[in-house]
């Protein structure tokens, strides 16, 4: 079976949000006293999840993606895992985490039925990464990808939010990283979302910068096939890399006409679009696989055709989109 919108586009793609809390804040993510957090109570269970999951996989759902806020600081999340990995028609169930947790649980996502996992790394340096996450220190997040390599959740692909006068100067060392280490690092361009000024128009860059500083460094990028299917980013090589280079950018270059996803919020709505306000909340449907089918199409139905963000491309939006943070939609 096949899921599509009104556009054509075929949807095989869930991206699921276990929980809006985190261990760290994120300057890009979070404002200063960081977000307003659901109680534990109103947090879809594992068995709800697992319906959604299940409904999702009759339709053509073969793809899931577990994220958050921090996925890993909810309670048995191993559990979970599990029992995603279980269910007919999934065939790759993939984590996006910060890492700073990874190396407890590493072995046992492995083995759970976890086949890989993209971990969130923004710098190189100690000293920075204790600014850009408010609290968190580099050596866990550093150890957290040793473990994520050492038990194959591969391919570990690394997410880089590219933000001028942060990071910008780092490009270069994480083309090195990705020459030394069989490590995919994704540049990601800087997104306005949410509900709180994080300085974007003075730290948005395009990636562009990124080609220009690899071709200056002597590393010019090369197109390759992704590594792990299908997915927004370009993907390169570089000269003896071992690992590739992706580029994603939403603002710049955006992939809406090949999007394939729906989310899952923590609290248990069903979103098209991460930028959109629209969200249908599937609790009155989980006792009822057909009305739960129904409601995926419906929410599908009603997916626009592109996002707003900077739509001017000017670093300004048009139209309002969502008030939620990445960490309360799941990023
Ligand atoms: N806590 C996990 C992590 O950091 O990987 C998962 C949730 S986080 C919201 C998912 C992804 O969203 C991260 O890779 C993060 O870098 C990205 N993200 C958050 N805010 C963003 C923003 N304003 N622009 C671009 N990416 C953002
Ligand atoms: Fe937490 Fe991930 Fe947001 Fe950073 S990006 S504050 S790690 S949810």
């Amino acid at each position: 079976m096949t899921l599509k919108d009104k556009q054509g586009r075929k949807h095989d793609y869930l991206r699921i949000s276990v929980t809006d809390r985190c261990n760290l804040r994120c300057v890009y993510c979070m404002g200063d006293d960081g977000i307003e957090q659901t109680s534990h109570e109103a947090i879809l269970s594992y068995e709800d999840i697992l319906k959604v999951v299940t409904a999702g996989a009759e339709l053509g759902i073969s793809k899931i993606r577990i994220t958050g806020g921090e996925p890993l600081v909810r309670k048995d999340l191993v559990q979970l895992i599990e029992m995603i990995a279980a269910v007919p028609g999934v065939t790759d169930l993939a984590m996006t985490t910060n890492g700073t947790l990874l190396s407890r649980y590493a072995e046992a996502l492995k083995r759970a039925g976890l086949n890989r996992v993209n971990i969130s790394l923004d710098t190189l340096q100690a000293d920075k990464y204790q600014i850009i996450t408010r609290c968190g220190k580099l050596e866990d997040a550093m150890k957290g990808i040793e473990y994520a390599l050492q038990y194959g959740l591969e391919p570990v692909k690394l997410n880089t939010v590219l933000m001028k006068g942060i990071n910008d100067d780092e490009v270069v060392d994480f083309l090195q990283l990705a020459r030394e280490k069989p490590l995919h690092i994704r540049f990601i361009e800087y997104m306005q979302i949410g509900d709180h000024d994080r300085g974007y128009s003075s730290h948005y860059l395009p990636l562009s910068f990124v080609e220009k500083a690899a071709e200056k460094a002597g590393l010019p990028l090369t197109p390759v096939p992704l590594p792990g299917g299908a997915g927004p980013a370009e993907s390169y090589s570089i000269p003896g890399g071992k690992g590739t280079i992706g580029l994603i950018h939403p603002i710049s270059k955006h992939f809406c006409d090949s999007c394939n996803r729906l989310r899952l919020t923590a609290e248990g709505s069903l979103k098209a679009c991460l930028y959109w306000q629209d969200e249908k909340p599937v609790h009155t449907v989980l006792h009822d696989k057909a009305a739960l089918q129904d409601l995926i199409k419906e929410v599908l139905g009603g997916k626009p055709v592109e996002h707003q963000m900077a739509a001017d491309g000017n670093c300004s939006t048009i139209n309002p989109g969502t008030m939620r943070s990445m960490s309360k939609t799941g990023g």
